[in-house]
C-alpha cells in the first residue's frame, strides 16, 4: 500500500527550483471540474506556492465555483479570461507544453519564457490531441518527451526543467505504473510519472484513493 511520502502535497525536495517567479497557467478545457482535475489542480497550486511561482487557472466558466482547497492557496489565481486575453500584448512570453511540438523543453527555456501553458484536460488513452485547441492560438510549443503525462506531472516536470535546470532526460520517470491496492486488485495507469526516492510515482494527495474507488465502481458496474 502507498506510503504518504509520494504525495505531491508534501512537495518532494527535488521538484524545487531556486529561481521561482514563473507562472504556470492551466487553461481549463473541460465543462466541469471533475474530482481528478480538482486533486491535480490542488497539487499544482501547492507546489507552485512552495517554489515561489504562481498558478493560474484560466477560462473558467462564469458560474464556476472555485473549491475552498484551491482558493486557500495564496499564489493561486482563478481567471475567467482565456490565456490569449491575459497575454494579449505579450504572447511570446508564453510557452505551450504540447505533446506534438517539434522541440523538447530545455533549461534555457526558463530564460526565454516566463509563463508555461498546459491543457486542463484529463489524459485519454489513446490521446485525442485536445491540446490542439491551444496550439491553434499560436503559442510557441515545447514537448516534454514522447509519453503522455497527467497535467500535474507535466507542470512538475516543467518546473524541474525551467526552475531546477534539470535536463528532461535526467528526470527519474516511471512509465505506466501498476498501482497495487491489495493482493488481487491493481490498476495500470497509461501515463508517465515522476518517480520519488522510494521508486513510487508522484501523485496528488488523495489520487490513489480516488483511482481505487473508480476501479471498484467499474467492477460493481459489471454486475
Ligand atoms: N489527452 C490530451 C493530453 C492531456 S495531458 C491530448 O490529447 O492533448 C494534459 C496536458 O499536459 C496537455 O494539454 C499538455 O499541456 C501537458 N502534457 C502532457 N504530456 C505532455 C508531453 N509529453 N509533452 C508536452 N506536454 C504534455
Amino acid at each position: 500500500m502507498a506510503s504518504s511520502s509520494h504525495l505531491a502535497g508534501d512537495a518532494p525536495s527535488f521538484t524545487m527550483g531556486s529561481t521561482g517567479g514563473k507562472t504556470y497557467i492551466v487553461e481549463h478545457l473541460e465543462e466541469e471540474l471533475g474530482p481528478w482535475s480538482n486533486l491535480e489542480y490542488i497539487a499544482i497550486a501547492k507546489e507552485s506556492h512552495l517554489s515561489g511561482a504562481k498558478f493560474c487557472l484560466s477560462s473558467l466558466p462564469p458560474a464556476f465555483k472555485v473549491p475552498e482547497a484551491l482558493s486557500a492557496v495564496p499564489s493561486f489565481e482563478a481567471e475567467h479570461r482565456s490565456v490569449e486575453e491575459i497575454y494579449a500584448s505579450d504572447k511570446s512570453r508564453v510557452c505551450l507544453l504540447d505533446p506534438a511540438a517539434a522541440k523538447d523543453l530545455s533549461p534555457e527555456d526558463g530564460t526565454t519564457f516566463d509563463a508555461f501553458l498546459f491543457g486542463g484536460i484529463l489524459g485519454d488513452d489513446p490521446p485525442r490531441d485536445r491540446t490542439s485547441e491551444l496550439r491553434k492560438k499560436g503559442f510557441e510549443g515545447r514537448r516534454l518527451g514522447p509519453k503522455q503525462m497527467t497535467t500535474d506531472t507535466a507542470v512538475r516536470v516543467t518546473r524541474m526543467v525551467v526552475e531546477g535546470k534539470t535536463p528532461l532526460t535526467e528526470i527519474p520517470y516511471l512509465d505506466f505504473p501498476e498501482l497495487k491496492f491489495s493482493e488481487r486488485e491493481s490498476t495500470q495507469m497509461p501515463f508517465r510519472y515522476v518517480k520519488n526516492e522510494d521508486g513510487e510515482p508522484i501523485m496528488p494527495r488523495g489520487m490513489l484513493e480516488l483511482i481505487k474507488k473508480d476501479a471498484d465502481k467499474a467492477i460493481d458496474d459489471l454486475f
